[in-house]
Order: C-alpha cells, then structure tokens, then sequence
C-alpha cells in the first residue's frame, strides 16, 4: 500500500465501522488504538444532512451547487446526490480495476457494473451524482412536459364533450415546479451515492484530475488504477455574441430552478433542447421566441423537411414564434435582482433577412449545442489526447487513441450522440472491453433519439433523405401518413408520419423517421429490426394490434412487401 493510501485509510477507519454496515458512523468509544499505535478520534460526529428552510444551507446549495429552492424535495435530492462532507466509508484499495472519473450515466453505469462484476471499483462524483440527466437534463425537463401535456389536453377538452366555462383554466406554474422537484427527488436514490456504494463500488466526492497514466488525485489522495473512464459529461456551448456573456442569461443549468414563470422568453437555437422547452414554457403561458439560423427546423443536421413542417407548425399552435436569422447583440436593460420575481431585461437583436429584429425577454435562454468537458482534468498528464470543445479521441472500443488503460463514455467523447442511453450503452460496453478484454465495437450500436414535444420526434440510423445523401448512400423511401391511421383519427390527432429508409432496391432497413404523439415508443421497432437485421418486410409481416399507431410503421412494411407482389393481370 502506497503512503498516501494508507494514510487515507486511517482517515476512513477513524470515522467508520468496517463492518458489513458500511455506512454505519462507528458509535459509542471515545477513542481507540490503531494497529500501528496511531491514536484515533472516535468520537461519534453528529451527520450533517441538507434541510429544508435551513437559510445558510440554502445559500451555499445555491452558491455552490446551483440548486434552488431548498425545499423537503430539493433537500432530499441533494442528500442523495451530494450529501454534506461525504466520505467514503471504506478505505481505499491499493489499486482499483476500474475508476470512473464523473458520476452522470456514465459514470455511474461504470462503475457500478464493474462492482457487480466483481472489480475493484470507484466513481468520482465533484458535482451532483446522475448528472445533467437527473439534475438538470432529462428528468427534470420530461417533468415538465407532462405538465404541458396534461394542459393542452385539458384546453382541448371541449372537443370530448367536456364543459369548462370560459376563463376558468389556470396555470400554476410553482405547483408545476413543484411536482417536477418531487419527482426529480423520487428518481434520485437509483443515483444516490448510497446506490452506488450498495453496488459495491467507492464513492469519492471531489474533484478528481488524473496525475499520470495510471494515477488519479481527489482530495489530496492518490488512487491507482488499472482502467478508467473518463465520464465527464458536457456543458451547454455559451456563442460568442457581443454582450451575451455579460448578461443574465439562462442554461438548462438553472432553468429549473424558476419559481415565477417568465412573461417573456426567448430561445437561442432550436435543437431538441431549445424546442422542447419552447413549447412546454409557450403552454405554461410564457410568450416565447425560438431565434433559428437555418430557413427551416433540423436542416443542418439533414432532418426530414415534412417532419420539420409538421413539428414547427405544432409549436407554433401551441404559441411559440419562429425568428430566422443570426443573433447580433445581447443588451442588458436591467440585471437579474434577489427575489424569484426580479427577473431581469434583456434585449436580443437578431439581424434577419429584412434587417434587425429587437426582442425583449425577461428570460433569454442559450440552447446553441454542448461541449464536452475536457479541461483541468489531467489528461495531458494521463497523455489522453482530446479536442478542446468536441472531447476525448477514442477508437472503436471507446479507448483511448492515446493510453490503452483509459476509456471515455457519453458526452464528454468527440463524435457521439450526446443522450444518456448512449452513455449508459457505451459504459457497458467500457466494462466489457476493459475488464473482460472482448472487443465489443461502438460501431455496432444502433441509438436511436428522441424530441419529446407533442408530437414527439423520433429518429435513428440514417433517418431523412438529405442525411442519406449526405453519407452517400442512395435509398427507398417508405411512408405512411398519421391521417389515415384509425387510433390517429379517434384520438383527434393525426400530425404525423412515419418513414422508414432502406438500400436502395433492398428491404435492408438503414434509418427512419417517426413524428407521432409517442413516436419514441414506435422508434424502438425499428431500432430493433436494424439491429438484429430484420428486414422492412418482415416490419409488414409483424401483426400490429388494431388501432395503434405503431400500424404506420408496420404500413412502411406493407409497402414494401406490396410493391413486390405478384400479380394475375401483370
Ligand atoms: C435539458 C436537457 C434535456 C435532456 N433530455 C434528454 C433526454 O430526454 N434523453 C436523453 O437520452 N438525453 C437527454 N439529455 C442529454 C443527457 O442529459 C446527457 O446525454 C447525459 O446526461 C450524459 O451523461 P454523461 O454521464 O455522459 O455526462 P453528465 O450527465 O454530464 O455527467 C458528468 C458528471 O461528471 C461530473 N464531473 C465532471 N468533471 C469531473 C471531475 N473532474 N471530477 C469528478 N466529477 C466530474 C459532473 O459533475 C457530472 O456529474 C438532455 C440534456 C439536457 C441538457
């Protein structure tokens, strides 16, 4: 054992039983002897916990962790998450099988899997354990659309026979908030540290920076390790507009902590992000700008142009305005004040292709893309190569191109889909290659995505037509419209479709597009046909319960099989 680690583990021992109850604070002796006739402190140490309307935990929770208000909902996430003066509980191992540098879905699903296989194994948490996804991503984010969901259909209820006099709807935007944070703390212990430990790997809760090709410091310990995984995640991409840095803006950062709902909120970009929290902020009654570059939704990343039409029609209905042009000034008219209500005032001048447009919000919201964090990590010293911005460079494994003990998963990798089931996917596949020395290829991965508006957007593969060209690979194009899918019809809604792309004069399915009110459940029947090669025809002869709205998937099928028929007359 190294020096550094075993004074480590004095540190641990004098707080903690080693027992099997590892998170147990030893009790009851007021001092002990260790082996090496070191005097410990065993004195038991009352356990800080987060509290609710605790007024100086609050602030350092906002200050520190950028998580407000400090109510029972937040309190019990943070105490999951990151609890006040964590310690690991064990001592640590001279040498680990397996670190995880982050604590996201990456970070998590690594180092967790790795114990359960049996490795020695430990994740580095500096933040909020279950990253952007929990904290500030997907979680909270799909909590607030169902509340969208639930108030657009209680304002088009009247068409089902239901009464509601006039004026009577209200939105409660803090209640909204409210049960977001509830469910956000519902979902935290899968992520908490006491989950992770369960699993049976160390938690460390600080910065962690790799020192060498092997080591890795946190808290002034030195951890060595056979293999790590770099799981640092992303952090939304800030453009360099003139003002906007000085500026009160918004990042998925903080959004979720608003108490009081913006009047005015305008949307840099119109990605998934952008447009997801566009149409939920517009039904919750903010007026919201979405301020696009491209003429159209997705066009720089060769989106479905019908998909586009039907998803910026959708949005516009439910209030969200579509500026085109290049944001060319950010002006701040006030600063943001104290209270949830002293929203600040900004001006955004976008210059479009009749001259400059003047928005004024109280909430400006950047949503232009993400960067992976890469920086003040140590990996000149560990000799990882990256790309400032884009992230780690690695090969088909997910290793390393440049130190074969050091892995990279999720949003921190250059080049792969920023969603947390590819973090979660790529982990796997880490444990898998690392410990266990397959050669299982990120290549093979199929990963399909999803924009939960309403209608949602789902794509995988190669899933339009422009993308298709784009990779140059020529293709048949198999659609079938919502309008005359019968569950569409009775449900009264039918903006939609689904297109399926195969190899040209193939059935060999190689992307598709689905744009339908739960399309990203449909996605998944064509992410399973890619990978286990089935092809579109036998999408045609799977039986699809009647009405559903999975048939237009199965309707790609039957097109395909149908175009092929033999005939009497031909
Ligand atoms: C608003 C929003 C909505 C989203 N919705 C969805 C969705 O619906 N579906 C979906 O699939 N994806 C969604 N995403 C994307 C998803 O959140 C990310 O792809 C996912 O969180 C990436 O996981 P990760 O583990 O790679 O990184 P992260 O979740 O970013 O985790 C990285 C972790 O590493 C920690 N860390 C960083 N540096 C260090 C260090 N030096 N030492 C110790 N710890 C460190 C951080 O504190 C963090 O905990 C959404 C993202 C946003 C922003």
């Amino acid at each position: 054992m190294s020096k550094r680690s075993a004074r480590a583990s004095l540190l641990f021992l004098a707080r903690y039983s080693l027992g099997s109850a590892a998170l147990q604070p030893v009790v009851g002796t007021a001092s002990a002897r260790s082996t090496s006739g070191v005097c410990l402190d065993m004195t038991p140490k009352p356990k800080s916990v987060w509290t609710a309307a605790d007024e100086k935990q609050a602030k350092e929770a906002r200050s520190k962790l950028d998580v407000w208000p400090l109510d029972e909902y937040n309190a019990a996430l943070l105490n999951q998450v990151h609890p006040i003066d964590y310690e690991s509980s064990q001592p640590p191992h001279e040498i680990y099988d397996l670190i995880a540098l982050g604590a996201g879905a990456g970070g998590l699903v690594s180092s967790k899997q790795a114990a359960r296989r049996g490795a020695k194994s430990a994740m580095i948490s500096e933040y909020l354990a279950g990253g952007d996804c929990l904290n500030v991503g997907c979680v909270p984010s799909k909590a607030l659309i169902r509340a969208a969901r639930a108030i657009r259909e209680v304002r088009g209820s009247s068409e089902f026979g239901v009464v509601i006099p006039p004026g009577a709807i209200t939105v409660d935007f803090g209640a909204i908030m409210k049960r977001m944070r509830e469910k956000r703390a519902d979902i935290a212990p899968a992520d908490g540290h006491e989950g992770t430990t369960g699993a049976g790997a160390q938690v460390f809760q600080g910065r962690g920076r790799f020192t060498g090709p092997n080591t890795i410091e946190v808290n002034g310990v030195t951890l060595q390790f056979r293999k790590a995984v770099v799981a640092t995640g992303g952090r939304p991409a800030i453009p360099n507009v003139p003002g906007l840095k000085e500026a009160p803006y918004t990042t998925n950062e903080i959004l979720f902590n608003l108490e009081t709902l913006p009047p005015r909120m305008v949307i840099l970009g119109a990605g998934v992000i952008a447009l997801e929290m566009a149409q939920t902020f517009a039904t919750f009654g903010s007026d919201v700008t979405v301020i696009q570059r491209s003429e159209r939704l997705f066009q720089s990343k060769g989106g479905d142009k019908e998909a586009a039409q039907i998803l910026q029609a959708s949005l516009e209905e439910d209030g969200v305005t579509f500026v085109t042009g290049s944001t060319k000034k950010v002006t701040t008219l006030r600063p943001r004040g104290e209270g949830p209500d002293d929203f600040p005032l900004l001006k955004v001048t976008v210059s479009g292709k009749d001259g400059d447009i003047d928005l004024d919000c109280e909430c400006l919201v950047v949503a232009t893309g993400r960067v992976a964090n890469v920086e003040d990590l140590g990996l000149e010293q560990a000799g990882v190569e990256y790309e400032l911005g884009k992230g780690v460079i690695v090969n088909d494994l997910s290793q390393s191109v440049s130190n074969a003990d050091v892995y990279a998963v999720g949003d921190c990798v250059a080049g792969v889909p920023r969603l947390t089931h590819m973090s979660g996917e790529m982990a796997k596949v880490v444990v898998q290659n690392s410990l266990f020395e397959d050669d299982w290829k990120l290549s093979s991965l199929v990963v399909p995505a999803v924009m939960y508006t309403e209608p949602e957007y789902a794509t995988v593969g190669i899933f339009a037509e422009d993308a298709a060209s784009k990779a140059g690979v020529e293709v048949d194009v198999y659609s079938a419209s919502l309008e005359h899918n019968d569950r569409a019809i009775t449900d009264s809604d039918t903006r939609g479709l689904c297109k399926i792309l195969c190899k040209a004069g193939t059935d060999e399915i190689v992307g598709a597009t689905i744009v339908a009110s739960r399309a990203g459940e449909l996605i998944n029947e064509v992410t399973l046909a890619m990978k286990h090669g089935i092809g579109l025809s036998g999408i045609g002869r799977n039986i699809h319960s009647y009405p559903t709205t999975g048939e237009a998937v199965m309707g790609c099928g039957l097109q395909f099989i149908n175009s092929r028929w033999k005939r009497l007359d031909g």
